[in-house]
């Protein structure tokens, strides 16, 4: 049973596209009787990750365990899904509803609401299930092929020509995973349809508030409009924090990738990539980010940032498709 494994090992590092798409295609759309939705949670998982590998292509069991909780929090409480696979709850949804419950936590908070030391704990045991469900399973479909792992050192390698696929093909990538993950929950939940649950899949990852990354940006930059330069209002709503290359392509949110706006660029720009004078732009203000010593927050959340990876995500959002350039 591969989901009971503890280690595998990489077993083909040259994978051509083709052979990519296969497997995927194959993952994503198997129906056996003891599916669950794990598979695309650890997908949408590494979607979330794909900017965070270090230059060994490696990511940890933390990364990935907190997109994956976040995701499940909010399905299952935000949303309601409980219905994770078919017979009993599946543990993640044990542990999610338990901890709900024990510490009275409204339906309407995120997961990014929760306070930092609950979201450590329930990070923590949800981790424990995916090494004893998820990590071994998902390994199992793929062949081996898409990564290596190792429960003891938490251990986690992507196959690069996999990581090289899912930038590329992210947009596709990220709606398929979508649309098969919507209906693996409507096939096990009661939901009014399809395109119901679609919009709710497809924002489960989403932060409900960038405030703390606006908090970071005020502390080590002028109060200007990132775009058009203009004195930022300190009024209630006035500052917005952007997703420089838009968070529909990116599906996280970086440090790196976020810049201060006033409110009009930020609602002419939408989703928009922005014209390439202002990549020049973000890759020097990321340097002064990088150069900082002081705030290890900042080092934490830079850490793995280089300038050819917000250039290479430039180009790759525009092979996907965002080629409506938006600025002056
Ligand atoms: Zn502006």
């Amino acid at each position: 049973m591969s989901h009971k494994l503890k280690v595998g090992e990489l077993n083909e590092a040259y994978l051509t596209e083709e052979e990519i798409w296969r497997i995927f295609t194959v993952v994503l759309s198997s129906k056996s009787v003891k599916s669950s939705t794990y598979k695309f949670a650890l997908i949408k998982a590494l979607i979330e990750n794909l900017y965070q590998v270090n230059d060994r292509f490696e990511l940890t069991y933390d990364q990935l365990a907190y997109s994956f909780t976040k995701v499940y929090w909010n399905l299952i409480v935000k949303h309601n899904l409980v219905k994770q696979n078919r017979g009993k709850n599946a543990r993640v949804v044990t542990v999610i509803k338990d901890a709900q419950q024990k510490h009275q936590i409204p339906s309407d908070f995120s997961f990014d609401k929760l306070n930092g030391q609950l979201q450590i704990k329930l990070v923590s045991e949800i981790k424990t299930t995916m090494k004893q469900n998820v990590f071994g399973a998902l390994y199992g479909d793929t062949g081996g092929k898409f990564y290596a792992f190792e429960h003891k050192s938490e251990y986690f390698k992507l196959n690069p020509a996999v990581h090289n696929f899912m930038l590329k093909y992210q947009r596709l990538v990220v709606n398929l995973t979508n649309y098969h993950m919507a209906v693996m929950i409507e096939s096990l939940n009661e939901v009014p349809s399809i395109n119901y649950l679609l919009g709710k899949v497809e924002s489960i990852a989403k932060r409900s508030s960038l405030r703390p990354f606006e908090k970071i940006l005020l502390n080590h930059f002028e109060h200007t409009c990132f775009y058009c330069g203009k004195p930022l209002s300190s009024a209630k709503g006035k500052t917005h924090v952007d997703h420089f290359i838009p968070w529909s392509f990116v599906q996280s949110d970086q440090l790196w990738n976020l810049v201060l706006s006033c409110q009009v660029c930020n609602n002419s720009k939408s989703d928009k990539l922005p014209k390439k004078y202002y990549l020049e732009n973000i890759i020097s203000r990321n340097h002064v980010l990088v150069l900082n010593e002081k705030d290890e927050k900042v080092s934490s959340l830079m850490t793995n940032y280089t300038d050819k990876k917000i250039s290479l995500l430039y180009d790759y959002s525009i092979k996907n498709g965002f080629d409506v350039v938006w600025g002056q």
